[in-house]
């Protein structure tokens, strides 16, 4: 089956279609600039990209022109789409698993504004470009959120009053949980183990981070919160802080929430300590030119990902499989390297030789030491691929 999937942020919709049969990704690109200008970029696997300036007042003449570049390119005509996956960030308290668009989940769409306004806004234009543009073929929306459902409350409930939460549906709900799934199941496959005794700890490390505990195939914990601001420092976003802070810089720099929440967001994480970058390849190199701040922010990041591994370990009672994945999983090694760094005591002991080769991988490498007692390994992530097989399996089964 083809299917489209689709990521739509506010002024960009980045796509990829895929034959879920094959696992087979026969083109991709993005539409930037909606509503400036526009511009697309299309690119097909054996190399060849094509980039236009287009007009694209909105979202729906974005999806029109995707469209036709790709019955330009590799299809003959749209029918050959039988389906749309949307990736949606923020599920909220409403969507627990993937679901066909309708009136209803449309409506319930709308009430995770409230706690995702940019991206659920953004979602929404992207849905409704889609469904203007191919009225008959089905929609489906892949929650982020959504692997997490699993958490107990012990894992999910801050200790805030208990109506409060209530009331305006505060709570652990994590994020990435796409991309965890998705290893996962790859992990999953690679142990010799009866899942339902399989303990996991998944590390999803880009521009943002997040790391999950996972028993038994399903998430008992995970580092990010209510919002993608929780958690790990990360490339621009502080991650978790003492909330005592925010207040406290609130009130000496004279800044109001929304100030205060973008420059949580925006100016703090590797970024705000080093004064260097975001970017940890730019930190690795500054750090060999004898920069300390970068590395100090390179080191803060790799002991708080070996805290995060030691108390899941802990809620796991154990870890067979440690696995990393995203952009500094799959192809930085020496932070791979300082992570896994004297934790014999846990029994995860890395092949440093192998692991220093294993950068921009495609296929999945174990790069424990022979011995270790916790597997480790590297899996390239693949969301979309997920997204593509969770709505074919839905429009399969409807
Ligand atoms: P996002 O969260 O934006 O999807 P990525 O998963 O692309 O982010 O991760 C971005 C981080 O991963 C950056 O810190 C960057 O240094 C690192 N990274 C991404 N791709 C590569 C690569 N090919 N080689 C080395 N480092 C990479």
């Amino acid at each position: 089956m083809l299917v489209l999937v689709i990521n739509a942020g506010s002024s960009s919709l980045k796509y990829q279609l895929l034959d879920t049969d094959k696992s087979l990704l026969i083109a991709k690109g993005n539409c930037e600039r909606i509503g400036i200008d526009g511009i697309i970029t299309h690119k097909m696997p054996g190399g060849e990209t094509i980039v236009k300036n287009i007009e694209m007042k909105n979202h729906a003449m974005a999806t029109k022109i995707l469209v036709q570049t790709l019955t330009a390119t590799c299809i003959s005509s749209m029918d050959e789409i039988s389906a749309v996956g949307h990736r949606i960030v923020h599920g909220g308290a409403y969507f627990s698993q993937s679901v066909i668009v309708n009136e209803e989940v449309l409506e319930k769409l709308e009430k995770c504004r409230d706690i995702a306004p940019l991206h659920t806004g953004a979602h929404i234009m992207g849905i409704k470009g889609c469904i203007e543009v191919m009225p008959d073929t089905p929609q489906v929306l892949v929650f982020d959120t959504a692997f997490h459902a699993t958490m107990p409350p012990e894992a999910y409930i801050y200790p805030i009053p208990f109506k409060m939460a209530e009331k305006y549906n505060i709570r652990r709900y994590g994020f990435h949980g796409t991309s965890h799934r998705y290893v996962t199941s790859q992990c999953l496959s690679l142990l010799n183990k009866p899942v339902e005794n399989t303990r996991i700890i998944t590390c999803h490390l880009g521009n943002g981070s997040s790391v999950s505990a996972v028993k038994g195939g399903k998430i008992i914990d995970t580092s990010m919160g209510f919002t993608p601001l929780d958690g790990l420092i990360m490339g621009t976003r502080c991650g978790s802080i003492d909330p005592a802070i925010v207040t406290f810089l609130m009130e000496k720099l004279n800044l109001t929430p929304s100030e205060m929440n973008n420059f949580l967001n925006k100016n703090c994480g590797l970024s705000g300590v080093s004064e260097v970058s975001s970017d940890c390849r730019d930190l690795e190199d500054a750090m060999l030119k004898g920069c300390r701040k970068s590395e100090l922010a390179l080191n803060i990041l790799c002991y708080q990902i070996k805290k995060l591994i030691g108390s899941y370990t802990a809620s796991l009672n154990g870890i067979d499989a440690l696995v990393f994945t995203a952009g500094i999983g799959e192809n930085r090694a020496l932070l791979r390297e300082k992570i896994c760094e004297n934790m014999d005591f846990f029994g995860i002991s890395l092949d440093k030789e192998l692991n220093s080769k294993t950068v921009l991988q495609s296929s999945n490498v174990d790069i424990s030491e022979k011995g270790s007692k916790v597997r480790i390994f590297v899996i390239p992530t693949n969301e979309e691929l997920l997204i593509a097989r969770d709505t074919a399996d839905l429009v399969l089964k409807s």
